[in-house]
């Protein structure tokens, strides 16, 4: 068992789940190590926790090029606990005319860039004696809906990841728990999804009373992690309470 402050490293840590997860591990006593692609953004939450008297880092990563991967788990001291964030959806068109490119994409970050960051800290994970990876799906990964077939494949993908590792680490001391949100209202999800178009973006949370918050989430996985080692919190699925299922939310409008 090492000693000392556990470190968490957060992917995608620049907006959104990503943000309001470190700052929850910070506050929680992790040493909090922010990886995303925009550097100021994680050097200012950086800088902002360790002025609150918190421990966190910046590093600016793509979850996507492996080579950048294994450099940055090469020069982490330790590792306890990995959230696996970073991901997206990227179009909302229909199987017969979605870009294979948006496709291509949401795989390589959503399902490629876990498995990197996943494959790389293992090791340091499991020298910890006690480590926890957290995969960030989503209601996607458990069921579809019309136009959401390319994030709903990645996020199945990223279920299975997390699912099979489960059973092939079973007896080391790494635990694998899998938090999927329903709809979170984040400043940036939509807006990536529809390539910018504010306007797109905005009907997905149109007269929905209460959609959760990155807040909500972030305490979730934060919950889902302080638990006991022993103690595993495999899957957790969190809507708001006016999302019944993918396909049926209530709206005021
Ligand atoms: P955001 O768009 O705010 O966050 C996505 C984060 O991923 C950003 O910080 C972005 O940072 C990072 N990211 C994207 N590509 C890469 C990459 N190649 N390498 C490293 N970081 C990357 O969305 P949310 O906070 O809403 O979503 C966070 C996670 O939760 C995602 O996996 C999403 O699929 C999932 N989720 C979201 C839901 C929602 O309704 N909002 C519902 C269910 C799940 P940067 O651009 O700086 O690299």
């Amino acid at each position: 068992m090492t000693t000392g402050t556990p470190v968490a490293v957060v992917t995608g840590a620049s907006s959104g789940i990503g943000a309001a997860t470190a700052r929850r591990l910070a506050a929680a006593g992790y040493h909090v190590v922010l990886a995303a692609r925009r550097a100021e953004r994680i050097e200012a939450l950086a800088g902002e926790l360790v002025s609150a008297g918190h421990r966190a880092t910046a590093h600016t990563l793509d979850v996507t090029d492996r080579a950048a991967v294994d450099a940055f788990a090469a020069g982490l001291d330790r590792c306890d606990v990995l959230i696996n964030n970073a991901g997206g959806a990227l179009g909302a068109d229909p199987v017969a005319t979605g870009d294979p490119a948006d496709w291509r994409r949401m795989f390589e970050v959503n399902v490629i860039g876990t498995l990197h960051t996943t494959q790389a800290l293992l090791p340091a994970l499991t020298e910890s004696g006690d480590g926890t990876v957290v995969v960030l799906t989503s209601t996607a990964g458990h069921g579809t809906y019309e136009g959401g077939a390319g994030y709903v494949a990645a996020k199945h993908g990223a279920h299975v990841l997390a699912e099979t590792l489960r059973l092939e680490i079973v007896g080391t001391p790494v635990r694998v728990i899998e938090i999927a949100p329903g709809m979170v209202r984040t400043e940036e999800f939509a807006t990536t999804r529809f390539h910018g178009d504010a306007e797109k973006a905005a009907k997905v949370y149109a007269g929905v009373p209460e959609p959760l918050t990155a807040d909500d989430i972030a305490d979730t996985i934060t919950w889902a992690v302080t638990r006991p080692p022993h103690v595993n919190i495999d899957l957790l699925m969190v809507r708001p309470r006016v999302q019944a299922s993918n396909t049926k939310v209530h709206r005021e409008l």
